[in-house]
């Protein structure tokens, strides 16, 4: 049963934050939810771009998202979500290669035929996992190993992964692979034969963020955008009572309850009165960081919306949004994204943006040799340090805690997804996981 009237803090304004924001306040809390940034959406969020507004890092939605798919419905959004199918492609030896029907991967030139037999055979594979955490404690190499060889380990899965994971891949379990995999898959299960089946929202996360953005205000959440908080802390530790949130801009409110939605080593930080044991579960997640380019062109780049790099590159892929919304959706241009995935503590975190555009850009034109640097309308870079949650050996036994020993203060992150790949229809699961047990005290 809840208890109306509550007041209840949340930290972080990505969906996470705003969904347990607007599903507490619908269930009578008294909710304020900081948010460090100008703007609402956390790695959802959105920029302007040249003359066209859309997200800073490239989402789509999958059928099996259902609490996706769920919020679009609740949101009045599912009129505005279309469906297409949009091929792949594996840019290797000097070419990009059609890699959507099976047909295309088994004609993809570096493998032997027994090596892309065994492609199929691991796909197989994980798709069959039923639970992917029963390959938490057996290292991702090994497994692929086993089921792929060692030739296409070794010329398509290592790159794939060293791409995405840099040297974390050695720590990181074989439930990276199958989650990512039963994703993928059922993608391309979605888009029939001529591609992966990948859904948009019209005008991006910028509608979906408006419209939840609208039902918080509706629902009398207080949300207060480029206000940093500091600290969390027990008003009068040792003792139940009220938690009190310090912010940047030096004020002091108090809650009775605090929900911290910023990742695990930021979390720590913020609440110097968690137990010792309870700071290392949330410092011991290791993750990696990402940097991502945008850019603008007059037209898309490919037929391609995302196209795998077996060799390497200054990124780990390239993605071509125009090739999945359309150009009507994007101006009338193009969009791509250059993601590179990298540790957490990598300098390049650090980097300008005209010194990765001087990096990126000659990359760029030796894999579609019809692109040239001086086609780039706008661009825009993205840094964030702390993205991706690396599921180590025996990751889930060792998960930061949701309910804390502080009385009122809970944690909720995407350390805590265990079974999935990190995206947002995971996010709202954690949601779901966090929100009885607030709305319970
Ligand atoms: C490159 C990329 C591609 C992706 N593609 C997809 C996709 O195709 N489909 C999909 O479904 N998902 C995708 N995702 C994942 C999706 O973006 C995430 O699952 C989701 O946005 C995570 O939301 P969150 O609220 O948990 O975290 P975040 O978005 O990180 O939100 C945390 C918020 O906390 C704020 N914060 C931190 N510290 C403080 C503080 N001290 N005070 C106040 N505020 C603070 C931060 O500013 C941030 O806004 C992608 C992510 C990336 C990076």
């Amino acid at each position: 049963m809840t208890r109306p009237g509550k007041r209840l803090a949340v930290v972080g304004g990505g969906m996470l934050g705003m969904r347990v924001a607007e599903r507490a306040a619908a269930a009578g809390r008294s909710v304020t939810l900081f948010e460090s940034a100008p703007d609402l959406g956390g790695l959802a969020s959105v920029w302007r771009l040249g003359d066209i507004t859309w997200d800073k890092h490239y989402h789509v939605i999958l059928p099996s998202d259902v609490r996706t798919l769920g919020l679009l419905d609740e949101l009045g959004l599912r009129d505005l979500l279309l469906w297409r199918s949009v091929p792949a492609g594996c840019a290797a030896d000097g070419a990009v290669h059609p890699a959507t029907t099976p047909a295309q991967v088994l004609r993809l030139p570096f493998l032997g035929p027994v090596a892309k037999g065994r492609l199929g055979v691991t796909a197989l594979r994980a798709a069959a996992l039923r639970d992917p955490l029963s390959v938490e404690d057996v290292p991702v190499l090994d497994w692929l190993r086993r089921w792929s060889g060692d030739q296409a380990t070794e010329r398509f899965w290592e790159p794939l992964l060293r791409s995405k994971l840099g040297a974390n891949v050695e720590a990181a379990s074989a439930t990276f692979i199958a989650t990512t995999l039963k994703r993928l898959l059922g993608a391309r299960r979605h888009g029939g034969g001529t591609g992966d089946g990948f859904g948009f929202v019209t005008g991006g996360y910028a509608t979906v963020l408006g419209a939840l953005a609208t039902v918080m205000q509706a629902r009398g959440v207080e949300v207060r955008l480029g206000e940093q908080v500091r600290s969390v802390r027990a008003t009068h530790p040792g003792h139940d009572g009220t938690l009190t949130v310090e912010t940047a801009s030096g004020s002091h409110p108090q809650f009775d309850q605090v929900v911290v939605t910023a990742a695990s080593p930021i979390a720590a930080r913020l609440c110097p009165d968690l137990t010792e044991a309870e700071r290392l579960r949330c410092t011991a997640v290791t993750y990696q960081g990402i940097v991502c380019l945008s850019l603008l062109l007059p037209r898309p780049l490919t037929d391609n919306y995302i196209t795998y790099l077996t060799e390497p590159a200054p990124f780990t892929a390239v993605i071509d949004m125009s090739a999945l919304v359309g150009r009507e959706q994007l101006g009338g241009h193009g969009l791509v994204y250059l993601p590179r995935y990298v540790r957490s503590d990598d300098p390049v975190l650090g980097s300008p943006e005209a010194e990765l555009l001087d990096q990126f850009l000659p990359a760029l034109e030796r894999i579609y040799p019809t692109f040239h640097r001086d086609d780039v309308l706008a661009s825009g870079l993205s840094r964030v340090r702390l993205v991706l949650p690396v599921p180590t050996l025996g990751y889930s036994r060792r998960l930061p805690p949701v309910v804390t020993s502080v009385p009122g203060l809970y944690l909720a992150s995407s350390a805590l997804i265990t079974d999935g790949t990190l995206n947002v229809n995971e996010t709202l699961s954690v949601a779901d996981g966090v929100l009885p047990r607030v709305l319970a005290a």
